[in-house]
């Protein structure tokens, strides 16, 4: 059985323990939020020492089923209160299962900076006085040339050291590309545990132990094959998720100028089609790139300058959404270099994208200015009263500029969905237990389910409940998000999934594993949540949604509390 890891900060000691038997055939969300759940005191001070930092493979890392190396980053979140998980593509879960290790859970305080080296021979506290205030970017330059080429690193930029609310934590890919678990302060976590990165290095590693590897890899093949069957696909390989960009624009629920308008003028030069054209202009511009070893959809991207010079990797929907149409920014080129500086601080795009923006209805800066945005965030590291307000989030930027249209859910930025068009993902944003959340249960429409209306007041409840759970598992599995959506339109491939899983654990599953797994992770977030304080009345959008019409549909937001409440309740 995979192994966890302890290490703590205090004593620079760690021990490899047996899993536990309550945290046993668990991984990803599920792990993290059943040993945060089981372990952190709910009223804990986010950034205190009772708090603590919990890392975890998915049950599938490593392993022949696609895209299935997720890593997932938990704790109490310094920005909601409540309990989270954020995860990332990259190469670190793949590296861990390799190791044995399913999950690394971080406790203590480091007296200064320190790494933490994880190999076959235990785990090695290296000094990182040196690194710090440093950006993850030149990090990584730095501990790829001391470690190797092999290892992958998970690290916090000056963002996370400055505890900021909006600090990501960062995954190396295996080209050593940062990929972000972005959301909920997870690095000001970290960040306050002084810890600056952890090194995985899993050479000579045992490497991945299944119960069953003749059952996995012919389910892992049924699965992959049904996976690349499915249309959206193709589109995902080509333009990545910025295709979203003209569907989303297209149904009048693109943010735009801090989610008061629908639709959004400058959509085309923002949109994955540009996007995909201006790359094949560009030297070096990698169109179709995968973010972890395994990946059969290879979604991300590198997105170069004019000359050839990489401005950043990948450049995602979320971002251009909440960066780009929300504050009005029309130009690619800049949003790319905020997404990169977003990257190199540590520091989540999608909060800074909405604390801009609501920054700009505020008067601090004039909207559609990407270099006026970039010169701001920037200064979210260097202390100074705007930049602090930027680098804690919507809420912080809205309270302190006297702004009452702030876009969040238990102080947590919506996604680059307008609520009052999407009402199932509004039901999501309202009661996921982690703050307005995308990954959570987004509630797009299909053409496989025409029968499903987003705009409809009723049976949301119904839908979201449905996709909380669903994407509670997968992201316990540890599969990417993208490579779960087909599932959706052709159920008939969950079994593959579900058997998969089994063959990995050795256990007996039936039909109704992954709504078990998902509803067992989604209870004890609420049961951590519940006991540190939060109420129904906490699981609502602010009132601007719901009083607001948003051009051009003219929607407003009015699915009935009562429907809201009985989205989690199983
Ligand atoms: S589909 Fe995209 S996000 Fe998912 S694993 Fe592949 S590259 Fe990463």
């Amino acid at each position: 059985m995979a192994k966890l890891l302890r290490i703590n900060l205090d004593s620079k000691k760690y021990a490899l323990e047996e899993m536990p038997a309550i945290y046993a055939n668990l991984g990803g969300r599920g792990l993290t939020s059943k040993i945060v759940s089981e372990e952190v005191p709910p009223k804990a001070d986010p950034l205190g020492a009772d708090n603590k930092l919990v890392i975890a493979a998915g049950i599938l890392a490593g392993t022949p089923a696609p895209n299935n190396s997720r890593l997932s980053v938990g704790t109490k979140s310094p920005l909601t209160g409540t309990i989270k998980e954020a995860n990332s593509g990259g190469a670190a879960a793949q590296k861990l299962a390799r190791l044995g290790i399913q999950g690394v859970v971080v406790d203590g305080v480091g007296k200064d900076l320190v790494m933490a080296k994880i190999t076959k021979d235990g785990v090695k506290f290296i000094a990182a006085k040196k690194f710090e205030g440093m950006g993850n970017y030149a990090l990584i330059d730095k501990l790829k040339a001391e470690h190797g080429d092999e290892v992958a690193i998970i690290s916090i930029g000056p963002g996370g050291e400055k505890l900021l609310k909006t600090a990501s934590v960062a995954v190396t890919s295996p080209d050593f590309k940062i990929r972000m678990a972005s959301r909920g302060g997870v690095g000001a976590v970290m960040g306050s545990k002084k810890l600056k990165a952890i090194i995985v290095d899993d050479t000579g590693a045992p490497g991945i132990k299944v119960k069953d590897a003749a059952k996995l890899k012919g389910a892992a093949a049924d699965l992959t094959k049904g996976i690349l069957s499915h249309p959206l696909m193709e589109g995902l390989k080509h333009l990545g998720t910025p295709l979203l960009v003209m569907m989303i624009n297209g149904a009048g629920c693109l943010p735009t100028k801090n989610y008061s308008m629908g639709q959004f003028e400058g959509a085309q030069q923002i949109s994955g089609e540009f996007m995909a054209e201006t790359m094949a202009k560009r030297p070096n511009s990698q169109p179709i790139h995968r973010c972890m070893n395994g990946c059969v959809i290879s979604c991300s991207n590198v997105y170069t300058d004019e000359k050839g010079k990489e401005i950043v990797s990948g450049l995602e929907y979320e971002t251009l959404g909440l960066v780009g149409s929300n504050c009005m920014i029309n130009n690619l080129d800049d949003i790319a270099r905020i997404n990169w500086l977003c990257n190199d601080l540590g520091i989540d795009t999608m909060e800074v994208g909405a604390a801009v923006g609501v920054a700009m209805e505020g008067g601090l800066l004039p909207w559609g200015d990407g270099k006026a945005t970039y010169a701001l965030i920037q200064e979210t590291v260097k202390g100074t009263k705007n930049g602090k307000l930027i680098g804690n989030g919507c809420v912080a930027t809205g309270k302190a500029l006297g702004v009452k249209r702030i876009p969040q859910v238990k102080g947590q930025s919506l996604a680059a969905y307008d609520p009052r068009v999407l009402k199932g993902t509004g039901v999501t944003y309202s009661t996921c237990p982690m703050g307005a959340d995308h990954t959570a249960g987004n509630a797009l429409p299909s053409p496989a389910n025409p029968e499903y209306n987003p705009t409809s007041p009723t049976g949301q409840n119904q839908i979201s409940g449905f996709l909380q759970w669903y994407f509670a598992a997968i992201d316990s599995l540890g599969i990417c998000l993208f490579a779960s959506l087909p599932l959706l339109d052709m159920p008939d491939l969950m079994k593959h999934l579900i058997a998969c899983a089994s063959a990995v654990t050795g256990q007996a599953a039936d039909e109704g594993y992954l709504m078990n797994l998902g509803v067992s992770v989604l209870q004890s977030e609420l049961k951590f949540n519940k006991a540190a304080g939060f109420k129904s009345k906490d699981d609502r959008l602010p009132e601007f949604f719901t009083k607001e019409p948003l051009p051009p549909s003219g929607l407003v937001f009015d699915v009935s509390e009562a429907d809201i409440d009985a989205a989690l309740k199983f």
